[in-house]
This record gives structure tokens, C-alpha cells and sequence, in this order.
């Protein structure tokens, strides 16, 4: 990996009493750490060299001080609602895409766009779904469409690099 995809890794950031807050990538990180204003809870396997000296990637920091932050909310758009769904049509469950965004209740019925009243769906749902309203096609949802939670949405960024930060996200049994 170039040392500039090594600069973009997410790095997750606990405020000092360990909530998670938010995800940043690796060359912010470097300078908290650098600045002293984030203690390095976890890194990468990688590190980052320079002529004279190596930093450990960092993968969690924690602030050194407290910050309240008033909390923002998830922008609602096509990305974070595949996120919340999954990838996954939330009529058949299928994956294969490209997805697309239904709405529950049609706009031509009073539909609005809402966490609550998009959801995935493949385009054969979409297609057969139409300007229906569920009871009247029977079909049904897998779940019911919510917006999503900040854990939920700090739990998305982990894959197969971030497991160690599933502990800080509640995401160990
Ligand atoms: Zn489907």
C-alpha cells in the first residue's frame, strides 16, 4: 500500500470517557497524536517511515480531554441508507446490485423522504412495488425503517482492518 493509502485509513476517534465520536482518517491522527491531544489506544500492523523516524499507524485514539459535542445528526442520502439497509433489498433480501431507494409510501401518496419511509430495494421489488402501498401488494418489509443510531453508523466502517475496534463499539459477544 502507498504511504498516502496508508495516510487515508480510518482511525476511530473516543472522546476521554471512551464514547465513540467519529471516524477521521490516519494523517489527522498522526498530528493529535503528535500535538499530544489523543492518547493511541490501538494501531495498525503498518507503520508510516520517514528518513529519520517511524510513527505507529494509529487505528483508536482517545482525546485527552472532553469534548460535549452536540450531536449531529446522519445525512440523509442514498450511501448511508444502503449503509443502515445493509446492501440488502429490504423486500427480498436480495444483494446484487446496483439497489435502488423506494419509497414505502409513494410520493403521489403522501411518501416523504424520511429515514423511515426509504429503504433499499432491489429493482424488481421496486418494479412490482410500484406506487402500491404494501398492504395492498402484499408485501412486506424485513424491518421496520429507522433512522440510524451514531454507533450504528461508526459501526459501518469496520471491516476486516478494524477489528480491534469492536470493542470500543459494542460490537464484541
Ligand atoms: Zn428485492
Amino acid at each position: 500500500m502507498s504511504s498516502s493509502g496508508i495516510l487515508n485509513r480510518k482511525v476511530l476517534v473516543l472522546n476521554q470517557s471512551y464514547e465513540p465520536l467519529m471516524v477521521i482518517n490516519a494523517k489527522r491522527a498522526i498530528i493529535l497524536v503528535i500535538k499530544d491531544k489523543v492518547e493511541m489506544l490501538e494501531k495498525y500492523a503498518e507503520s508510516i517511515r520517514s528518513v529519520k523516524t517511524k510513527f505507529d499507524l494509529p487505528s483508536v485514539v482517545k482525546l485527552n480531554f472532553y469534548v460535549h459535542l452536540k450531536y449531529k445528526d446522519i445525512v440523509l442520502n442514498r450511501n448511508n441508507l444502503l449503509k443502515r439497509d445493509n446492501q440488502e433489498c429490504q423486500y427480498c433480501g436480495e444483494t446484487k446490485k446496483p439497489l435502488t431507494i423506494d419509497h414505502v409510501i409513494p410520493r403521489n401518496k403522501g411518501g416523504q423522504d424520511t429515514w423511515e419511509n426509504l429503504v433499499a430495494a432491489c429493482a424488481k421489488c421496486n418494479t412490482k412495488k410500484g406506487d402500491f402501498l404494501l398492504k395492498n401488494i402484499n408485501m412486506k418489509l424485513l424491518k421496520k425503517p429507522r433512522k440510524p443510531s451514531k454507533i450504528f453508523h461508526l459501526q459501518s466502517y469496520v471491516n476486516k482492518n478494524q477489528d480491534n475496534w469492536k470493542r470500543y463499539l459494542f460490537m464484541e459477544g
